[in-house]
């Protein structure tokens, strides 16, 4: 290995402990009491914040579209310690369910400490074949309903000195195959709400904003679409949700998790070559 290419690896490793060391501390009983609203909750990372919120003694208003498997996620929030658990079934596929959705919220909890939009609708892993009306219904979904529900919740979190948490992808911050649609919405979200955490800040304002951007985890969708198409290793949705959850207490602007994905978002930028070269083949394709 040359010299330049370890200096920049010692680099990498000397920031990411610096990093690492430089994190606030977490204090649990922070949350009790907390009023909470976690998008895409009926299932996958959304549900395990579901529960870990409810551990910590939080108020919690869940959403997805499915009110049955909604309403049994409430049930074992109650059983695991929330002090309170709500569910409203809405699509944000619609123009007017994010909204509706803030409202019930700050209804139900009296105001919001914490906003974690984390649902996606589903979108096919394959060559992108020219679905246009699939890729503006996956930009509402993803992304526009995230921008409606931010806004409307800005000034409760304003009061609130809360925080606006965003789950992202890796694949927000480098392309990869088979997800152009998927891809796209995250870019999105990471460009809008990196500007507005700009913006917020120069405001002085009391919200703070964290992006998380996440490797593979192993939920059932995600699963699902990649199983013999990559050996790339899947991490437990349970400890994604957790380092969510303290990423957003600990009001910090930064979720890189598993550690090595912002690792693989530098590599990208200083050996761009060599990591197209490695995606490509970290999948089983033959045309
Ligand atoms: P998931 O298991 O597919 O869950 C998606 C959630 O969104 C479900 O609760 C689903 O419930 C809800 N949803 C789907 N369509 C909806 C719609 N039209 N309106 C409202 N809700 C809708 O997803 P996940 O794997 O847990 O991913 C959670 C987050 O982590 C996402 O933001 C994803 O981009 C990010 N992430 C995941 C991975 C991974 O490998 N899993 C990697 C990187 C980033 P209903 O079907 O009941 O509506």
């Amino acid at each position: 290995m040359g010299t330049l290419k370890k200096v920049l690896i010692a680099s990498l490793c000397v920031a990411f402990l610096a990093v690492k060391w430089s994190a606030p501390g977490f204090d649990a009983e922070s949350l009790r009491g907390a009023r909470v609203l976690v998008t895409g909750a009926s299932t996958g990372i959304g549900e395990q914040m579901a529960y870990h919120y409810a551990r910590f003694g939080a108020q919690i208003v869940i959403t997805a579209r499915r009110e049955k498997v909604l309403q049994q996620v409430v049930e074992k929030c109650q059983s695991l310690g929330a002090q309170k658990a709500f569910y409203i079934a809405a699509d944000m596929a619609s123009e007017s369910d994010p909204a509706n959705v803030v409202d019930f919220a700050l209804e139900k909890l009296g105001g919001l400490d914490y906003l974690v939009l984390n649902h996606i609708g589903p979108s096919p892993f394959s060559m992108w074949e020219g679905d246009v009306e699939h890729t503006k219904w996956l930009m509402q979904v993803n992304f526009f309903s995230y921008v409606q529900m931010a806004w409307k919740a800005l000034d409760s979190l304003e009061q609130s000195k809360g925080a606006l948490v965003i789950v992202s992808s890796l694949l927000g911050k480098m392309a990869s195959p088979f997800v152009a649609p998927y891809t796209s919405t995250k870019f999105a979200l990471n460009g809008f709400f990196g500007a507005l955490h700009h913006e917020l800040a120069m405001k002085k304002s009391n919200v703070s904003i964290s992006i998380c951007t996440l490797g593979l985890i192993d939920t059932e969708a995600a699963m699902d679409k990649v199983r013999g198409i990559t050996n790339v290793p899947a991490y437990p949705a349970t400890d994604a949700a957790l380092n969510i959850i303290i990423t957003g207490a600990t009001r910090q602007t930064d979720l890189f998790y598993p550690w090595f994905t912002q690792a693989v978002t530098l590599s990208k930028d200083w050996f761009p070559s060599l990591t197209s070269y490695i995606i490509q083949k970290s999948y089983n394709y033959s045309p």
